[in-house]
Order: C-alpha cells, then sequence, then structure tokens
C-alpha cells in the first residue's frame, strides 16, 4: 500500500514550521478529486497541476463535511463538524403550502482558525467567491481583511483575476512578517461557462442543442425530470465543467510557482482542497447540495511545504483536520474543542491517526442526510425516520451496491454511532440575507426548499 511504502521512510521527527512560516489555503469550489489526473481522470483537466501533485502530501481520501459550501467552508475554518459550528440550512415550511430554506451564520462562539492565527500575530486575508462566503454568514470572523465577491452571475472574478490579486497581496508583506492567505475560487461551479483560453478543448466533437452558459435553470430541469438529457448531451455536460477546471488548474500552477518563487514552501505550508465536489448523473442528477456520495464528499487534499514529505497517503481525512493540522505545525496550543485530529505527523511522513470516524451532514435540497465514514465502510442516512444504506469504500467506490441488508452487523454498529451524535439541527436564529445576497442565492435557486427537484417525496 502507498501508505506503508511512505511511513516507511524515514520520518522527520515532529517540529515545527520556522516561527512565523507563511500559510496558504486554496479552497477550488465544486472541485470533485476524481475529475483530476492526478486522481486518476482520463481527460486533460490538470497537466501542470498533475505535476505539482507529484511535489506534495496527497490525500487520496479526503471527505468534506457537508456537500454545499456554506457548512464546509465552516469546518475548515473552525476544525469542527456542522453540527458543532451551527451553520447550515434548515427548511421552514410556508403558510401558503411548500417550504423554503433558511440559512444559519456560524456560531460566533465557535473557534476560528484565522483569529488564532492573528492573535499569535499573523497578518489574515481571504479573498473569496461566492455568495455563500456573504460575511453575513460569519466566515469572516478573525480575518483583518476580507475580499469578497458573490457569484459568477455578476461580479465573479475568475482564478487569473484571483490569483493576481493573491499574488500582490503576498509581495505587500514587509519581509518575514508571518501572515495566512485563504483564496476561495469558484469557477468550476455553476453556471459552466469556460473561458475561451479552455473552451472547446474537450467539447470540441459535439453538435447537440445544448451550448454554454450551462445555467443552474437546465440543471434544475434535468433533476426535475422535465428533461433528459442524450448521451452526448451528458459528455457535454461533464466537458464543460472539465474545461473550467482545465482553466483553474492551470491558474492554480501558476499560484503554486509563484508561491515556490517567493520562497513561500521553503518556510511555510499550503493546502489545496474543495468545498465538496459536483455530480453529473452518478446517482441520477447534477450538481450538488441533495446527497452525500462520493462524487460530492470526496474532494482533493494536498499539501506542500516545510516538513512536508511528498507522496500518497491512504488515511482517511477531513476538512475539519485542517485546524488542528495547523496549530501543531505552528506549534500553537489546542485549546478550543475541536473535531478533527492533527495530520502533522503525518505530513512529515508518520504514522496515520489511527482508525477514526469521520462525519457529514446537513443538505441544500431536501430531506436531511448525514453519513459516517469508518473506512472502509460509509453509511448514509437519509429522511425522517432515517434509511440506511452501507458502501464498503474499498471495493466499491462509486457507491454501487448497497451493504446494509447483506453487512447487518457492521450496518447496525455505524447505525448506532451514528444516532448517537448530537442531531444537527439549527437553533440559533436564521440570517437576515440582505436584497442582493437574496437575489444571488434565488438565481441560483438556492433558496428553494421542496421545489428543487428532489425524490423525497414529501
Ligand atoms: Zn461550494
Amino acid at each position: 500500500m502507498a501508505v506503508l511504502a511512505l511511513a516507511s521512510g524515514c520520518a522527520r521527527e515532529p517540529s515545527g514550521l520556522p516561527e512565523g512560516g507563511p500559510i496558504v489555503i486554496i479552497v477550488v469550489d465544486t472541485l470533485r478529486a476524481d475529475g483530476l489526473g492526478f486522481h486518476g481522470y482520463r481527460h486533460a483537466t490538470s497537466a501542470s497541476l498533475d505535476e505539482w501533485a507529484g511535489r506534495g502530501a496527497v490525500f487520496e481520501h479526503a471527505f468534506s463535511t457537508a456537500p454545499w459550501t456554506l457548512p464546509s467552508v465552516g469546518s475548515l475554518l473552525t476544525g469542527r463538524y456542522p453540527a458543532n459550528h451551527g451553520s447550515g440550512r434548515r427548511e421552514v415550511a410556508l403558510p401558503e403550502g411548500g417550504t423554503r430554506n433558511e440559512f444559519v451564520g456560524l456560531d460566533a462562539a465557535a473557534p476560528r482558525l484565522a483569529a488564532r492565527l492573528s492573535e499569535h500575530g499573523y497578518a489574515t486575508a481571504a479573498f473569496v467567491t461566492n455568495s455563500f462566503l456573504w460575511p453575513g454568514f460569519g466566515l469572516d470572523q478573525g480575518f483583518d481583511s476580507y475580499d469578497f465577491s458573490r457569484s459568477k452571475f455578476r461580479d465573479q472574478r475568475a482564478a487569473d483575476v484571483m490569483v493576481d490579486q493573491a499574488l500582490a497581496w503576498i509581495d505587500a508583506r514587509a519581509p518575514a512578517a508571518p501572515w495566512f492567505l485563504l483564496l476561495h475560487l469558484l469557477d468550476p461551479h455553476l453556471p459552466y461557462d469556460p473561458p475561451p483560453a479552455v473552451a472547446g478543448r474537450l467539447t470540441a466533437g459535439y453538435h447537440g442543442t445544448l451550448a454554454t452558459p450551462i445555467e443552474p435553470a437546465l440543471v434544475r430541469k434535468v433533476n426535475g425530470g422535465e428533461l433528459e438529457l442524450e448521451p452526448a448531451d451528458q459528455a457535454f455536460l461533464r466537458g464543460v465543467y472539465d474545461e473550467e477546471v482545465a482553466f483553474v488548474s492551470a491558474q492554480l500552477a501558476r499560484f503554486l510557482d509563484g508561491l515556490a518563487a517567493r520562497k513561500v514552501l521553503e518556510r511555510g505550508l499550503v493546502l489545496l482542497t474543495a468545498d465538496h465536489g459536483e455530480e453529473f448523473l452518478d446517482h441520477g442528477r447534477l450538481e450538488h447540495g441533495h446527497t452525500l456520495y462520493q462524487e460530492l464528499l470526496r474532494i482533493p487534499f494536498v499539501v506542500w511545504g516545510h516538513g512536508v514529505r511528498p507522496g500518497r497517503r491512504a488515511e482517511p481525512v477531513s476538512l475539519v483536520d485542517v485546524m488542528p493540522t495547523l496549530l501543531e505545525a505552528l506549534g500553537l496550543a489546542r485549546r478550543e474543542d475541536l473535531d478533527g485530529v492533527s495530520l502533522w505527523p503525518a505530513l512529515g511522513g508518520g504514522g496515520a491517526p489511527g482508525p477514526r470516524r469521520l462525519y457529514a451532514e446537513n443538505s441544500l435540497y431536501g430531506e436531511p442526510r448525514r453519513a459516517l465514514v469508518e473506512w472502509p465502510f460509509k453509511l448514509i442516512a437519509s429522511g425522517d425516520p432515517a434509511r440506511f444504506e452501507l458502501y464498503d469504500l474499498e471495493h466499491d467506490p462509486t457507491e454501487r451496491v448497497n451493504l446494509a441488508a447483506a453487512r447487518p452487523e457492521v450496518t447496525a454498529a455505524l447505525t448506532t454511532a451514528l444516532l448517537q451524535r448530537a442531531q444537527p439541527v439549527h437553533a440559533r436564529a436564521a440570517v437576515e440575507l440582505d436584497q442582493e445576497t437574496q437575489n444571488e442565492l434565488r438565481s441560483i435557486g438556492y433558496l428553494g426548499g421542496s421545489s428543487s427537484g428532489d425524490d423525497d417525496g414529501d
């Protein structure tokens, strides 16, 4: 196994980063891990990034904590699962019938990675593009500077622009002054509208009726059963998404080149990850937010930098591990109640954290869903009362065969563990959305509740 080969080399003594070593976290919205060359994808989406991956620690089985942005980025920035940082969606019944979504922001009392780093003397900055990263949801807490833009519909900043902004911000730091930068790129998210540099690269042979930009309305029609796509149309949809991935990958490689030129990798740490993936009819629908299958939960997770031993790691990891890892790397006490474990020893080539349970919860559409991973098994609970599905991710990575009946002992143990956890009920008040955020979320179709084409029969 890759992990054994890696672990058998000489692991470095666990010492920390050099004092004040810079920290970079890059999140690519809607980037499924298996759509990247270094995770085995058959199309050329990430050539220069694949080369970079060869120089980093690549975690093969990295999990998001939710299939949509707000709760998953919340986990990244707090070290807690959505139930414990308190942010997510709830569905409320309308007096006239039907439902709509309400959103709850991060608990102000939840830990904040940026605040801890700031306390330690770090300048902290975020460049983010996504309506769910609107400061009103509380993700900006702890950042000195939080440069936010909404979505791809209006003031979109594409990856090339954001990489330039990030490098300019780094160049404006005083030499040796410590800093933390969060960069959140939205390019692969709907609408799929690949820029000229990549448009047609993977879709040139298509002669059907679809054309870019692919808007959310088309996706809602497919998910609602009003529109059936021919195989060629399906391939075109995936192709234009892949072209967006190719664009963002090239920009990421450029960013990593820029970081290397500035010696960031010698003294600091750089993490590349995603908030969730994207479905292309893997389980019958498109987009994300609606299930907890692997096309939505499995994310890239690659680390470069000081003391990082390049190679492939097989232990399952989660976005909740990021904050504990960085605290340990910087020699900072873990004084908050965090859900994750430190991967710092693993990054140096040391042993895996040992058997553990990872969770995902809170969907953006339809019925409540929760999942628990105890490698290689994954239990998914849907609805209330819950229906349970069990998968063996080692032998069935795309979750085709539900083993819930065939493996009753595993199902029972994981069901008990999942049900013992605190319910992800967000008891606090919903966030008052400003008009612009409301308009944005409505235009993408994110304010609807049960009208979004879910199959839960409510
Ligand atoms: Zn997202």
